[in-house]
């Protein structure tokens, strides 16, 4: 049979789950929950769900628009309200940010060369790395966050890429203005920083970074954030990257030329205006955070403070057994780690339904 490049051999597959249905006739359950994902647990924003009702017939007999021309418009005009002039020519579109982490490693990374991250993070960035037969230098987190400085200490000659995922999946915890502005200090010419901000519109802490500042001065910066999370377009796949035109000019020759379709673009575009949905979005989750925050700690279980929409909780016992048995409660959630757990934040009666299953299955 035909054999892979070595480096593809190497690679251990996603296993996705199963899809809900399946999992709950396998289990003999119904009504189960999943907090497993980060998915928005209110859904689509409803002006994007609207607005796919329009898209007439004939459009989709044709390829969409691949310069993704006005979503880049929307989405410059949205940006630019922030301070920092984003044009439409600093702006990419992925099928999902996954895709545009993969465009980057296949347009800056080849064999030989290094990309830093940090573990545990997201898992696509190794991934990314090794298909191009790259190596991924990983450094632990501290105190579950980035430790910056350790990932610049790591930077050699042979690096062209550092990913820094802010929050952090699965820890959800964020790196500071500071500490970001250190790091970038130190980053050597030629290097590429992916920050990976797919979860910033749930941050609430003001030391958070701005990182499009960097990117106003001409740093080899790539920001990727995503529709998938608070605008609740994860089935649609889009999400956008920005970073300077000369880095974007290298990057659209590896594109793919209609890499989003006509219903994501649209979707998105509609999403963006949805600021009741997106403010809707956040509270829920603030108010799903307070619960579980209040309910864990009386519970004795301990957790990582979250700037995003889910909670890691590292336990003091083995996570699969625990992740097995809430399962057959009908509670989705993810191990992360040999004892550790991540849970989604979900709706009010969710966060409920896992407190109660948490309780029933650990004996507490
Ligand atoms: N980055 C991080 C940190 C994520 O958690 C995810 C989704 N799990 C993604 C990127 C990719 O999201 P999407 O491809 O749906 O935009």
């Amino acid at each position: 049979m035909i054999r892979p490049l070595p480096y593809v051999g190497a690679i251990k597959p996603y296993v996705p789950g199963k899809p809900v249905r399946e999992l709950e006739r396998d289990l003999g359950i119904q009504g189960s929950i999943k907090l497993a994902s980060n998915e928005n647990p209110l859904g689509a924003s409803p002006l994007a769900l609207e607005a796919l009702k329009e898209v007439e017939r004939h459009e989709l007999g044709r390829y969409p628009d691949g310069s993704g021309y006005y979503l880049k418009n929307a989405l410059s005009e949205r940006l630019s309200q922030g301070g920092v002039r984003i044009s439409p020519e600093e702006l990419i579109l992925g099928n999902g940010s996954n895709e545009l982490l993969d465009i980057a490693a296949r347009t800056f990374l080849g064999q030989g060369d290094e990309a830093v991250m940090a573990a545990p993070s997201f898992a696509v960035y190794s991934m990314a790395v090794m298909a191009v037969g790259a190596t991924s230098v990983v450094v632990p987190l501290r105190d579950y966050r980035h430790d910056l400085r350790a990932m610049a200490d790591a930077v050699t000659s042979r690096t062209r890429m550092v990913f820094i995922a802010n929050p952090n999946n699965p820890t959800g915890t964020i790196n500071s203005g500071e500490e970001f502005s250190q790091f970038m200090e130190r980053l050597p010419d030629g290097v590429l920083v992916v920050v990976d901000e797919a979860y910033l519109e749930y941050v609430t802490d003001p030391d958070y970074p701005d990182s499009l500042r960097y990117l106003a001065v001409g740093k080899d910066i790539l920001v990727l954030r995503t529709f998938s999370k608070a605008y609740g377009l994860a089935g649609l796949r889009v999400g956008y990257g920005m970073a300077k035109r000369e880095i974007l000019a290298e990057m659209n020759k590896i594109r793919n030329p209609f890499n989003t379709g006509t219903l994501a673009q649209w979707a998105a575009m509609h999403a963006l205006n949805d600021s009741d949905h997106l403010d809707r979005t956040r509270e829920v989750n603030e108010e799903g955070k307070a619960f579980l925050y209040e309910e864990l700690t009386a519970l004795g279980l301990g957790y990582v403070p979250t700037e995003a929409n889910f909670i890691y909780m590292p336990l003091d016992r083995e996570a699969g057994p625990l992740y097995e048995a809430l399962l057959r409660k009908g509670v989705i959630v993810r191990p992360m780690g040999p004892r550790e757990i991540r849970v989604t934040i979900g709706l009010p009666d969710e966060n409920r339904r896992f407190v109660e299953a948490l309780k029933e299955v650990s004996g507490l």
